[in-house]
C-alpha cells in the first residue's frame, strides 16, 4: 500500500463541541504539550504550517479540525490540545476534560486515536492517565513515538521496553518510531492511518 493524503486543509477550531453531523470518517491526534505533535502533523501531511509548532502555554483550548483526501474519499482528523504542564489551572484542566468528553461522546465517526509519546519519557503520569482514559472508549489506539533522533538505537529499544511496562501497553498495540526532524517513517505512519481508515 502506498497512499498519500492530498488536499489537506484546516476547517475550523471547535471551542464547544455539539453534535456534528458529518459522514466523514475521522481520527484524532493526542499528546502531551511539547511532544512534537504539531511538527509530526506537518511532517505527515507535508505542510509547513498546518498545525502551528512551538505554541505558547496558556493558549485557548480548542479542537482543530482538518480534512484531506485519500484515494477518492474525504476524511477528517482532529488535533487536540496538548495536555500536561500548560493545563496549570484547574479551570483550564476542567475545560479540556469537558471538551474531550463531549467530543468522545458525540463524535460517532471517530474511528481511532493516535497517541504521541516522546521516546525519552519513560514514566509520564499524564500519558498514563490519557491512555487509561482512551482505553475506556474501546476504540483502537495507535502509538507514534516522537523524537527518536534524540536517542541511540540501544537507548530507543531500552526506552520502548520501559514505556511499554510503565504504561502497561497491550502487546498487540500498533506503534511507529518517528522523527519529524530527520523525516523518519512518514510512509509507515501514513500506511497505518490508511489501513485503519479503510478497515470498516
Ligand atoms: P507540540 O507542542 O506537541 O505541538 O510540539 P511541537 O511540534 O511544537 O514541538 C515541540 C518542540 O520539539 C519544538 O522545539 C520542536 O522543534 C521539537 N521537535 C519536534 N519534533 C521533533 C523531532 O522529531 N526531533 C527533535 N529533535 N525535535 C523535535
Amino acid at each position: 500500500m502506498f497512499l498519500i493524503p492530498k488536499n489537506v486543509k484546516f476547517i475550523k477550531s471547535i471551542f464547544t463541541y455539539s453534535k456534528v453531523t458529518t459522514s466523514k470518517k475521522q481520527f484524532c491526534f493526542l499528546g502531551r504539550s511539547n511532544v512534537g505533535k504539531s511538527s509530526l502533523i506537518n511532517f505527515l501531511f507535508n505542510h509547513k504550517k498546518l498545525a502551528y509548532t512551538g505554541k505558547k502555554p496558556g493558549k485557548t483550548i480548542a479542537l482543530n479540525l482538518f480534512e484531506f483526501t485519500l484515494g477518492n474519499q474525504n476524511y477528517q482528523f482532529v488535533d487536540t490540545p496538548g495536555y500536561g504542564y500548560h493545563l496549570n489551572s484547574k479551570i483550564e484542566a476542567k475545560r479540556f476534560q469537558n471538551l474531550m468528553n463531549d467530543y468522545l461522546n458525540k463524535q460517532a465517526n471517530l474511528q481511532f486515536f493516535i497517541l504521541l509519546l516522546d521516546i525519552r519519557r519513560t514514566d509520564s503520569k499524564n500519558d498514563k492517565i490519557m491512555l487509561d482514559f482512551l482505553n475506556k472508549t474501546q476504540k483502537p489506539i495507535l502509538i507514534f513515538f516522537t523524537k527518536i533522533d534524540k536517542l541511540s538505537k540501544t537507548k530507543i529499544n531500552l526506552n520502548l521496553k520501559l514505556i511499554k511496562n510503565f504504561l502497561n501497553l497491550d502487546s498487540k498495540i500498533e506503534f511507529v518510531l518517528t522523527s519529524s526532524l530527520k523525516k523518519i517513517n512518514r510512509q509507515v505512519c501514513l500506511n497505518l492511518i490508511a489501513k485503519n481508515l479503510l478497515k470498516n
